[in-house]
């Protein structure tokens, strides 16, 4: 029979999964000679068998009567007496703390009898009437679930006629009425009379935990944090100790350093006479823990003892909650405490220099997350703001700029040099150039996984979505919400971390991270204004360079052009990774794409591309210059031909008016003739249409056009003395024949291209695997590729069967809501289904090619979860925006330790 109930002193820190996180810090603290009240634990196991069974396990009852005359002798009262009464907290205890589930009951033991004892004991009336009044009001509130204002009104009617300002004030008379009325209140709401009997007091408090498992909030909390809902909870049951029995005796929390600094040194709060949550709760102003000093020092060395040896041991920031019982000092929680992103690295980096843990721990001790927040631009807080609408923080970042509402205007609006606000009811893929030309996307509809969100933070651009109170009338080029109206070119600010949109200019600011991060730790310690700032510099680069040093992972960036390229390379990218090629079709290039598209014969058609390959040429010189000496992954054209062509409809239209008006001539000819092509390639499912690599072979020249590109820019680099490492990627194959079919064509063009050229050029041609059928054929078409690149963001799309595009309004919602999804497999691989199919596509492309190199680009690249997924995978790189570029440095070291 396994037990249930274990004394503290049985137990340690490395059981949390079965004591929780409280009871198994309370017994480390046992451990270490620490002055803890007496008490047990009942496990989490028993909860279980309790959420299981629907009652509680009767081997619980039994081993808590064992459990409680242990506690009972070690203290020397009992449950009940009738002269030294034992009095218990009821403590709730998860491995993970959580809001919502069923707190803690204090006093538990005391009843109309044992209140007088406990007053004629502790020599104290009041003390003892005040705890009985406590203890009805928490164990209504939490096991009996009566409403609590129905017991502070009590309160605050007694305060009131005594003319009191605080509880500290009513005397023992006026508690005693209190509690009479509150006893009432059982009566009334519970049809039942207060228990009377201690034992049945924490049988029903016990209960009340295990039952708090599942109320709603509880459950709500847990899958927004993805806490598993099958874990369970503990209850710690201890003996009380009393921080108000009068002036020498009191209660406060504190932390071992600063948790928003770091700083070592004595931080926290005490008040004196004062039970639980008072302290917490700011119903009397607390004195510095500094203050104890003076009122009683040997209780005060006494605890700063005790937290060096919490913090010497946990060997991090701990935070405390202590009582002391007439000038005796109890421990009643420590945990490691909570801390702001840029506490987590300092602290990191103090206790290094501490030698308290190694640079390994340090590593561990940080989280790419936190990275993440440090990175975003920031709104001045100085700053004056007009708040207008508030939204759903979507992708964090602060921006500022000139309200467009569609590509065209956002695009030239960017051009004059001018920073924009893109601002949609709801952003499509069409929106992709408004998106890209924009520092801030802000939409009206949508959530935390609509089209907006997560392309935005793949670019690692500001958003905010589903902005509700804004109507946004695109027709009419003009938001209105409340008496506002913002008109096109009027400046907005959005903040993407609180959702909040502002009307008018305010400040942003590079954050001090990202400076540190784009030009160096010693340019961005100049221009830090503090120390504190510096010594967050200082500990990013102490941590990251660690990373750099520890990981197996290369970092490369997702990134288009020249400029983003750099950016990318500044910031650590050792390569890249992804280059979309398509938007070197759009603008201008647009209509040489209708006219390849429209081409009769074959040399109208290559004439139509011919015109396009100076641009393309200078395209790649662009890049490959960016990233000289480093592998630039290029990807041949992939999305649906459509999207570079007029809307059918639009085009129907537009000769169907033509014919009414009698208009002719070669304009509505050429319009005719484009209608008729566009409609020969209308395809009802373009995501599984006419695109990537089947794209290139059936327009041949496509592919041939930007090989020949490549290989060109090539050449001019190696005149100019550079050293450009194109690698060819080829997106959504399915089968080794097409490769092969492509790779013929391409080492064909690059061999004219060489001997042209009087060169040897190679360059190495792979593909992605976003098609679960090359997955599971990796062994074949590894024969071709010399490079793979899992596509995760379509690998997600073609494995689940649902649409990007689509999913989030139709039923993610649903889907997050009953559990089927825990979070965006868009967001983090989900590695069960997508990932099982990574890591065959890696194991049988390595059984054909041993040294085949493979990588990750799309989203996941640059998430931190999913990062340690590629590590174990055993992929040679990851690629990501070139904003997530540090995150993925870090991650990925992270990955190793
Ligand atoms: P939480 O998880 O909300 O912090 P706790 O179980 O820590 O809840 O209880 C809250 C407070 O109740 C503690 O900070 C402490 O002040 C008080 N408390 C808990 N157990 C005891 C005890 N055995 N003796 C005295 N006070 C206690
Ligand atoms: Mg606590
Ligand atoms: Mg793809």
């Amino acid at each position: 029979m396994s037990q249930y109930v274990h004394m503290f002193s049985e137990g340690d820190r490395d059981q949390k999964d079965l004591l929780g996180g409280k009871g198994a810090n309370l017994a480390e603290m046992v451990k270490l000679g620490l002055p803890v009240p007496p008490g047990f634990t009942i496990t989490t196991e028993a909860c279980r068998a309790y959420l299981t069974e629907g009652r509680v396990p009767p081997e619980v009852r039994v081993e808590v009567t064992q459990r409680l005359r242990d506690v009972e002798d070690l203290i020397g009262r009992t449950l009940g007496d009738s002269e030294e009464p034992l009095l218990l907290s009821v403590r709730s205890g998860a491995k993970f703390s959580m809001p919502g589930m069923m707190e803690t009951v204090l006093n538990v033991g005391l009843n109309d009898d044992t209140v007088q004892s406990l007053a004629s004991f502790a020599g104290d009336e009041r003390f003892a009437w005040d705890s009985y009044r406590r203890l009805i009001q928490m164990f209504g509130k939490t096991v009996l679930d009566i409403d609590s204002e129905r017991f502070s009104d009590v309160l605050d009617t007694h305060k009131q006629e005594a003319g009191v300002e605080a509880d500290v004030d009513l005397t023992a008379d006026h508690l005693k009425a209190v509690v009479a009325e509150f006893k009432q209140i059982v009566l009334d709401e519970t049809g039942n009379p207060f228990p009377q009997t201690p034992r049945r007091q924490v049988d029903m408090a016990i209960e009340a935990v295990f039952r708090s498992w599942n109320t709603e909030r509880a459950q709500l909390y847990r899958r927004r944090e993805r806490i598993a809902d099958d874990l369970g909870t503990a209850v710690n049951v201890q003996a009380m100790v009393f921080g108000n029995l009068g002036d020498t005796s009191g209660t406060g929390v504190c932390f071992t350093r600063d948790p928003s600094s770091g700083h070592s040194g004595v931080y926290g709060d005490y008040l004196p006479n004062a039970q639980g949550e008072d302290v917490v709760a700011g119903i009397r102003n607390t004195l510095a823990l500094t203050d104890l000093e003076d009122r009683d020092p040997a209780a005060y060395r006494e605890l700063r003892t005790a937290m060096r040896r919490l913090e010497t041991h946990y060997r991090d920031l701990c935070d405390i909650e202590f009582t002391i019982e007439r000038g005796k000092l109890w421990m009643l929680q420590t945990r490691v405490g909570k801390r702001t992103a840029g506490a987590a690295f300092r602290i990191a980096t103090q206790l290094v220099d501490e030698a308290l843990i190694t640079m390994d721990e340090a590593l561990e001790r940080v989280t790419g997350e936190q990275l993440g927040q440090l990175l975003f631009p920031q709104f001045d807080r100085e700053a004056e703001r007009t708040l207008i609408a508030t939204g759903m923080g979507a992708s964090p970042g602060a921006a500022v700029g000139a309200v467009a509402f569609d590509n065209a205007s956002a695009e030239a609006k960017q051009a004059e040099g001018s920073s924009v606000i893109l601002v949609r009811r709801e952003t499509s893929p069409e929106d992709l150039p408004g998106m890209i030309a924009a520092a801030g996307i802000l939409t009206a509809r949508g959530g935390k996984t609509s089209h907006a969100a997560v392309v935005a933070r793949g670019m690692g651009k500001c958003a905010v979505v589903g902005a509700e109170d804004l109507v946004v009338d695109v027709a009419a080029k003009e938001i209105r919400v409340g008496e506002h109206v913002v008109r096109e070119g009027d400046t907005l600010a959005i903040d993407g971390k609180t959702g909040e949109v502002f009307l008018g200019d305010v400040h942003v600011v590079d954050s001090p991270v990202m400076t540190y991060i784009s030009q160096g730790v010693e340019a961005a310690v100049t221009i830090a204004d503090d120390d504190e700032t510096r010594e967050l510099i200082e500990a990013v680069d102490r941590v990251l360079q660690h990373a750099d040093a520890r990981r197996r992972l290369r970092v490369r960036a997702n990134a288009d052009t020249g400029e983003d390229a750099k950016r990318a390379r500044d910031r650590g990218a050792e390569g890249i990774g992804l280059c979309r090629t398509e938007h070197q079709f759009l603008g201008d290039r647009r209509q040489q794409i209708e006219r390849v598209v429209l081409a009769e014969a074959d040399e109208e058609r290559e004439a139509a591309l011919a015109e396009l390959l100076p641009a393309q040429v200078e395209d790649f010189v662009d890049l490959l210059t960016a990233m000289d000496g480093l592998p630039t992954t290029i990807r041949l054209i992939d999305p649906p031909l459509h999207e570079f062509l007029p809307d059918l409809t639009d085009l129907t239209v537009e000769v169907a008016l033509a014919d009414e008006r009698g208009e002719s001539g070669p304009e509505v000819e050429r319009t005719r003739a484009l209608r008729d092509a566009v409609r020969a390639i209308h395809e009802s499912n373009p995501m599984l249409g006419l695109r990537g690599v089947r794209l290139g072979l059936k327009i041949p020249g496509l592919f041939g056009l930007q090989i020949r590109a490549i290989a060109e820019a090539v050449v001019r680099l190696r005149e100019e003395g550079k050293d450009p490492q194109p690698e060819i990627m080829v997106p959504l194959i399915g089968s080794n024949r097409e490769l092969v079919i492509v790779r013929r064509q391409a080492e064909e063009i690059i061999a004219e291209v060489a001997e042209a050229n009087n060169q040897s050029i190679e360059i190495p041609i792979g593909c992605m695997i976003e098609l679960p059928r090359a997955a599971l054929t990796a062994n074949r078409i590894a024969q071709t590729a010399d490079f793979f690149s899992f596509g995760t963001n379509d690998l997600t799309q073609t494995t689940w069967g649902f649409s990007r595009d689509d999913v989030e309004t139709a039923f993610f919602p649903k889907y997050l809501e009953n559990g089927v999804l825990t979070i965006s497999p868009f967001e983090t691989l989900d590695a069960i289904g997508v990932g099982e199919l990574v890591r065959i596509g890696v194991e049988k492309g390595r059984s054909t090619k041993a040294d085949l190199k493979t990588g990750v680009c799309g989203e996941h690249g640059g998430d931190p979860e999913s990062i340690h997924f590629f590590h174990d995978a055993g992929l040679d790189y990851v690629s990501c925006s070139p904003f997530r570029v540090p995150v993925a440095r870090l991650e990925a070291g992270r990955a190793v330790v």
